[in-house]
């Protein structure tokens, strides 16, 4: 491929394009177009690639092609992207990559970490989430041969006829309700089902959605600043909006701002932190419009630090993140 930044399945950055105009963006969306210039790649913080100038406009009017690390970059680390939808099992994700640009990946996700995204509900305690010890690269997912580890009660299941029933739920045309009495919430079908239907679920369902969605990306992805968490926070904040929940609201945007902060550090500017900044201002305006006290730091002030409790890298996510990013 002529891209400067290579395909991963773990992947140091991820791309977004940045539209100045209306300082919209699209967060972490991979598409066909491949990277047109990259800089340094010992870049210790989120860079911005700029496309060349075109005649008539000026750089700050064209949109940007940015790629922001996932976490801090140190020199010499390879700058990758994930170049199709990072939640699918190691053998959806290759059946894209040969399709899409004829070629396969030999990452650690590909080749020796476990098959996360393949989560069920445990056959030994019924909890779970339950998964491949390792990537399901067999075509159409084929289990058999695969041992399943339990998070809960660390139990290995290796019985084909439980291998069986969890091919059978994934297969299964009986509608998610009833695949979800095998499927865990963090498997594949699930959460691709939850973030389609995210927008038209009621407010208070879309809270518990994004809940699960959180949780589950958090999994896969121990530690890094992923652009969803925001956008996700920022879905459940507006819920909370919606039930007449100003207080949680408030909280979810305040929320959302740190998030994006994570992962969206140096410019250019997104408007991202803008819009939470503007809603926790909107939501907490008295009668007449005027704000009570002040909320949080206002945009362009925030730094890395870390964020709330439930976000915090927790000492086993900081060593699987250490295993996992190569
Ligand atoms: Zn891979
Ligand atoms: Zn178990």
């Amino acid at each position: 491929m002529g891209s400067y930044a290579n395909h991963s399945c773990i992947p140091s950055t991820f791309k977004e394009v940045a539209i100045p105009e209306d300082i919209a963006s699209r967060p972490g969306t991979p598409d066909s177009e491949c990277c047109p210039s990259v800089a340094s790649a010992s870049a210790s913080f989120s860079r911005a690639l700029t496309p060349p100038s075109s005649p008539g406009k000026s750089r700050q009017e064209m949109p940007q092609l940015v790629l922001r690390a996932h976490h801090d970059l140190a020199e010499g680390d390879i700058i990758n992207y994930s170049w199709i939808p990072e939640y699918l099992p190691t053998w959806k994700r290759q059946e894209l990559l040969q399709a899409r640009y004829g070629i396969s990946c030999s990452c650690d996700r590909c080749v020796r970490n476990p098959e996360v995204v393949n989560a069920y509900h445990c056959p030994k305690c019924g909890k779970g989430p339950c998964s491949p010890t390792l990537p399901i690269s067999a075509p159409g997912g084929d289990l058999k041969g695969h041992h399943l580890s339990c998070e809960s009660c660390g139990a290995l299941s290796v019985e084909d006829t439980a291998l069986a029933e969890c091919m059978e739920a994934e297969r299964s045309a009986a509608g998610l309700e009833k695949q979800a009495q095998v499927l865990h919430q963090y498997h594949y079908s699930i959460v691709a089902a939850n973030h389609d239907s995210l927008a038209s679920l009621p407010p208070a369902e879309r809270i518990h959605a994004v809940e699960i969605l959180m949780e589950a990306h958090r999994r896969l992805f121990p530690g890094s600043g992923h652009p969803l968490m925001g956008w996700l926070c920022e879905q459940a904040a507006a819920a909370h909006a919606a039930l007449g929940d100003h207080h949680q609201a408030v909280a979810g945007y305040r929320r959302a701002q740190e998030l994006y902060a994570l992962s969206h550090r140096g410019p250019p500017e997104t408007g991202h932190d803008q819009r939470c900044y503007l809603q926790q201002m909107r939501l907490s305006a008295g009668p007449l419009g005027v704000v009570a006290r002040r909320l949080s730091k206002p945009p362009g002030q925030l730094s890395r630090t870390p964020s709330l409790p439930t976000l915090e890298e927790t000492e086993a996510d900081k060593c699987a993140d250490e295993g996992q990013v190569s």
